[in-house]
């Protein structure tokens, strides 16, 4: 964000020291606030640079007070979401990476939407920087941020590692690496490079579908061109190469992928390998078909009786409307 201005003001490393402290570390909300920095200089940086890329619309928070979804618009009126999530040991941001999602999955509003926009990685920053702010007033802090919010990371290849960079650098938010999950929904090829790239964060995958035939009637765009064999050749790569469990997500819906028997084929795909589940329970959206499962804790029972290691996710802010894309959608349909 900064490489331009420090390269045409020739700026010393003490003062780019100034800068990323100010800003990345103590978190100032104007550039008003840089007082270890010249009045002019402030001011060029003031007209040259914006303070952020992302504008705020509405905060809306679930009643149990545990989560708190934003909502943003970027300069070209497309609407973002991030969501904070509060637990007694860590504050989860959750960030976009595009507005509306190419994927389409058929039970996401925010695939509903098709793409707006990918997002640049400050856009992406300022979502965490928001949230970093918001949580200093109380003395908290941002302790963990996953790659789960509108859109598909690997899709914005360019934009998301730079990122993850500017998130794990230790002069800038200096995040640990083991506190940074990407969420993707198996781009293959795209993931082949992501991992070439040696980011180092933890690995998700959305699966929600134990075999090729349903994943393919629920994920068709990426399922299709990305076979469950092809995805497996790689993560299976990654763990033996890596030591490091993948997270694979599944979204339960009523008398779709919820069966018994979708559960045993599950535990089947995933016996031998470094796995955990993670189960989520649906968020029913009046636009969409789907209803939540009934079966959780029987399918949960099932993966764990075949040996997988199996969560289910808490469900946070239904009342918000919590689930992916929803509340975007409810304004973008305004
Ligand atoms: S579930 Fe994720 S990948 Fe699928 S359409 Fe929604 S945002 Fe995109």
């Amino acid at each position: 964000m900064f490489n331009q201005f420090i390269q045409k003001y020739n700026l010393p490393k003490y003062r780019i020291s100034q800068l990323y402290t100010q800003y990345y570390k103590n978190l100032i909300s104007s550039w008003d606030e840089l007082s270890t920095w010249p009045k002019d200089l402030r001011e060029s940086l003031k007209k040259e640079i914006p303070f952020s890329n992302i504008t705020f619309i509405s905060s809306t928070e679930s009643q149990t007070k545990d989560s708190i979804k934003v909502l943003f618009k970027t300069p070209k009126n497309n609407y973002i979401e991030s969501v904070l999530i509060k637990e007694k040991d860590r504050n989860t941001v959750c960030v976009s990476c595009m507005s509306g999602c190419p994927v389409g999955c058929i039970f996401c509003a925010s695939g509903q939407m098709g793409l707006n926009e990918s997002l640049t990685s400050n856009q992406i920053i300022d979502q965490i920087l928001y949230f970093a702010r918001y949580l200093k007033g109380n003395g908290e802090r941002v302790s963990n941020i996953v790659y789960m919010g509108m859109g598909e990371p690997l899709l914005n290849l360019e934009n998301v590692p730079r990122s993850i960079l500017t998130i794990t650098d230790k002069d800038k938010l200096a995040f640990s690496k083991r506190r940074v999950t990407l969420s993707t929904s198996g781009y293959v090829q795209n993931l082949r490079i992501f991992l070439g790239k040696k980011l180092g964060v933890k690995l998700a995958v959305s699966l929600h579908a134990p075999n090729q035939k349903l994943r393919d009637m629920l994920m068709p765009n990426v399922s299709k061109k990305n076979s469950l064999v092809e995805l497996f050749k790689i993560l299976d790569k990654y763990t033996k190469d890596t030591n490091k469990r993948v997270t694979y997500e599944y979204v339960l819906l009523r008398d779709i992928n919820d069966s018994v028997a979708s559960a045993k084929e599950l535990s089947k795909l995933l016996k031998h390998r470094l796995a955990l589940v993670n189960l989520i329970n649906y968020n029913e959206n009046e636009c969409l078909p789907f209803k939540k499962s009934k079966r959780t804790i029987l399918f949960q029972k099932i993966l764990q009786e075949n040996g997988i290691t199996c969560t289910v996710r808490k469900s946070y802010g239904e009342d918000i409307k919590g689930a992916c894309g929803q509340l975007a959608v409810a304004q973008w349909e305004r």
